[in-house]
Parts: structure tokens; sequence; C-alpha cells
């Protein structure tokens, strides 16, 4: 998407804007004594039986003198990004709907509020207007063209949050895409290509390098399918000066149809987004890459599907992880956590200060959160804390769970070293996070996101797609959060 973006200092007016045919109007707590198209707001407001004070809580779109259209919202201070980013994008949806060439942006308000509320604005506009994979005939999208913004002159050009989207929409994008379309050997492929686009040190490796390593883990997934085309994937972006070495992992499950323990078909529909997790880390890398962050940055997919079939891995199978230790099969649809264990033990073998995973892993966090949130779970308590925070910055709220050891008492084995997870069901998603914090070396700290919110329908937060990139603006706070920019 190339936007041009223009900045006028000037506050909006019915003159300035009148040749504007799409407009959102944000503004501060206080009322505006010149606010333009007013009349046609209050007619509108009247016939609504409604009051200004009330566009705190949902926002109006009136249709303007001009033919043109324009929305109407307040972000009052004490809202958190979350609800400033909700309220915005169910303002700016009307307004996108019609696929507009242009989008002025005028914001009210004090200096702090305006330079606030014009980033937040840019940023629900840019994402919502990005274009994404469809496959129907019809209705051919229109891109935006240019954003006008009025009322506040920033001294950058959004840059920032052009990177923020870019990793976002790259995220929704591969996950979006229909599973023949996004095979692992597809997906190997266009992260290669990536790779190169963005100047990233690009490794493989594929099935019969993970054999010779003993990778029994993530191998035992992957053997079940045809081609066997599992990987595991390795990008690094090292810049010149970097402060902190952190590693991203994502789990990349191209399509999971549960394996032997098969997935009915109401459970088996929407698994090609299984592979969210290794998105939302590509996401990451590459809005983190754009903005040119002072860190080195090691990411790790683990790109496999999970199939039936005579080589398929199946319950009582006992294999040997990359780490040396034995597990217990206990139910083939626990992929996610064997494709990870490997790949974690990678990722921590290089010693990075902190490893911050990212999967859609298991159906109790979504149970226990809903799919407005995402669960977090980490093995040093102040990482799972600034995860809290880094949510509540992106506007992609995160909530902490325990990582307590007796925990680990469910998933004792009669012949192997660990259960990979436990069939009486209740709190797999901290199970999840045991099993796998076993396969982490060297005490690296790390942070485990369990994305219960990466579909939700309707949209969420800033996002209005249904699959809304979740955890790429949390990914990135938490990124800056630890190397303190
Ligand atoms: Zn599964």
């Amino acid at each position: 998407m190339s936007l041009k973006l223009t900045q006028y200092a000037a506050i909006g007016s019915k003159k300035s804007l009148s040749s504007e045919k799409h407009v959102l109007i944000v503004l501060g707590e206080k009322t505006e004594k010149h606010l333009p198209f007013v009349n046609v707001l209050e007619i509108k407001l009247k016939r609504s039986k409604k009051e200004f004070k009330d566009l705190v809580k949902s926002p109006m779109t009136v249709e303007l003198p001009n033919g043109g259209l324009a929305s109407f919202v307040i972000l009052a201070e004490k809202l958190n990004v979350f609800q400033k980013h909700t309220l915005l994008r169910k303002a700016v949806k009307p307004l996108l709907d019609e696929q507009p060439e242009a989008l002025a942006i005028c914001v009210f308000g004090s200096e702090a509020e305006r330079e606030n509320n014009a980033c937040a604005a840019y940023y629900v506009a840019t994402v919502n207007a990005a274009e994404l994979p469809s496959r129907k005939k019809e209705n051919k999208s229109k891109p935006l063209k240019a954003i006008n913004i009025y009322g506040y002159e920033a001294t950058h050009d959004y840059g920032y949050v052009n990177a923020r989207v870019a990793g976002n929409t790259l995220c929704r994008s591969l996950t979006m895409l229909p599973p023949n379309e996004l095979t692992p050997t597809i997906y190997r492929d266009k992260v290669k290509k990536l790779a190169a686009e963005h100047g990233w040190t690009w490794e493989e490796f594929d099935m019969p390098a993970l054999k010779k390593m003993g990778a029994g883990a993530f191998y035992a997934v992957g053997q079940g399918s045809e081609p066997m085309d599992a990987a595991i994937v390795h990008l690094t972006y090292k810049p010149k000066k970097a402060k902190k070495h952190i590693a991203l992992v994502g789990k990349g499950i191209c399509f999971d149809t549960g394996g032997h323990n098969l997935k009915p078909a109401k459970y088996m529909q929407g698994m090609h987004e299984d592979m969210n997790g290794s998105a939302v880390a590509l996401g990451v890398l590459t809005a983190a890459t754009l903005q040119q962050l002072p860190v080195k940055l090691d990411c790790w997919l683990a790109i496999a599907q999970n199939h039936i079939g005579p080589l398929a891995y199946k319950q009582n199978d006992v294999v040997i992880a990359l780490n040396g230790m034995t597990i217990e099969i206990v139910h083939t649809d626990a992929e996610g956590r064997m494709v990870l264990a490997d790949t974690l033990t990678l990722a921590s073998r290089q010693r990075p200060d902190a490893i911050l995973d990212y999967a859609t892993l298991t159906g109790s966090m979504a149970v226990a959160v809903t799919d407005r949130m995402s669960g977090v779970i980490a093995n040093k308590p102040e990482l799972a804390c600034k995860a809290v925070g880094a949510g509540a910055t992106a506007g992609e709220r995160i909530v902490a769970f325990p990582y307590e050891e007796d925990m680990d008492g469910d998933l004792d084995s009669d012949i192997a070293d660990i259960k990979q997870c436990t069939l009486e069901g209740g709190g797999d998603h901290m199970h999840a996070a045991r099993f796998m914090g076993k396969f982490i070396e060297n005490d690296v700290a790390w942070l485990h996101t369990d994305l219960s919110s990466s579909n939700r329908k309707g949209g969420l937060g800033a996002v209005q797609s249904d699959v809304n990139g979740f955890g790429v603006g949390f990914g990135l706070e938490m990124i800056k959060s630890l190397i303190g920019t």
C-alpha cells in the first residue's frame, strides 16, 4: 500500500474540508465551538434521540451537504488504547466501506489529544484500508490512496505506524490464505522471499535434517504428511547496534486435522489458521525491521501440517525430543506443543535475552479468556507483568496465567519422561506451558502467548477483519519494553 500523506497544522474547518468526501472527525473531551458540519450532526443526533456526549460511547456518521460522509467520535481521556481503537474502528468503517480514494482525519482538542488521536486514527484507518487476500471475482477492493490530516502536523511521517500496519497486514494475509495456497512448501518459499526482501539471514532445517539432529518431537508431527515438507525456518535480523538479543518463535501448522484423533467438521473448520502464531512472529519481525529497532532478532518458525496417514504419529507412541527427553503421545491434536518443543530448544541454545513464542495452542485458553483477548504464561513472573503492560499500550489485551511447578504432576508418564498432555481436560493452556517449558535450555527467560483472539467475528480493537493480526502490536511493544526504548 502506498499512501500519500498530507498534514495540516490548522484545525479543519467547513471551508478547508469542502472538497473532502470522507471525513473522520475525532474530538477531545472539551466541546468545540467551531466544529465543521455541526448542524448536520445535530439534526441526526436529534432524530436518533441522542445527545452530543453520546459520541463518547458510539460514533455517529452523517451525510454531508457536498454528498460526502463524515463520522464523529469523542475519545475521552479516561479510555484505554483498546477502547479508543474500538471506537475509531467503528467510526471509520462506514467511510472505508465506500472504498474512497482519500480519507480526511480531523483532530480537535488539546495539543496532546490531537497528537495522540491523530496517531491512533491514522493507525486504525490504514490498518483497515490494507488490501487482504480474496478469491471473489466481484468486489475487488480499491485501495485508499491518500490520507489528509487536519489539526495536527507531526514532525514524523507515521513511518513507525506504517511498519506496524505492514506487520499486521502480512500476518493477516498469510493467515487468511486457504490451505491449498499455503502448504508448508509454499509457505517456506514465501518466507525465503521475505528474507531476501528484508535482508534477514535465512536457514532451514528440513525433515531429513531434523531426523539427523534428533528433533523427534517435531518430526513426529511432520512425518504424517505427504510430501514430508515440514521444516523449522530460522531468520535473523541483525542491526549494527543491538541493545538486546530476542528470539521470536511461532507455531506454523498450515492445516490441523487433529491427526489420528481427528477433529469433527465443526472444529476442523478454519484450521488453516493454525499457522497464525508463525505469521504473528513474521509480522513482528517485519515491523521491527522496518522500524529499525536496535535489537537482534532470531525468528524460528515451526512449519508443518497435522495429518492422518500410515506414517502419522499416534496415541501411545513414545518419541525422543531434541533435548533427549522422551515424550508419551496422548493426543495427536496436541501437535502444537510437539513442534514448538524442539523449536524452543533450538531457540534457547543461542542464549537470547528472552524468547517470545506465539501459538494458537489450546481451546482451554479461549474458554478462559474468550476470543476478546489472549493469554500469556512466562517462566519468569516479571516477563508476564511486562506483557500485560505491553498489551495495554498496543491496544491488544493480554491476561497473565500462572506457571506453577506442581502442575507437572499431571504430566507424569508411566513409560516416558513426560506426557504430552492430559486427557482429563481443564487447564490445558497451563499444562501446555509446563510441557513446553521443559524444552527451554540455559534458563532463558520465556514468554508464551496462546493466541485465543486471533480470529473474532466482526473484528477486535483496531482491526475490522475477523482474522485480526492480534499479537503484532503487542509483540512490538514487548520488544520495545525489553530493550528499554
Ligand atoms: Zn491440534
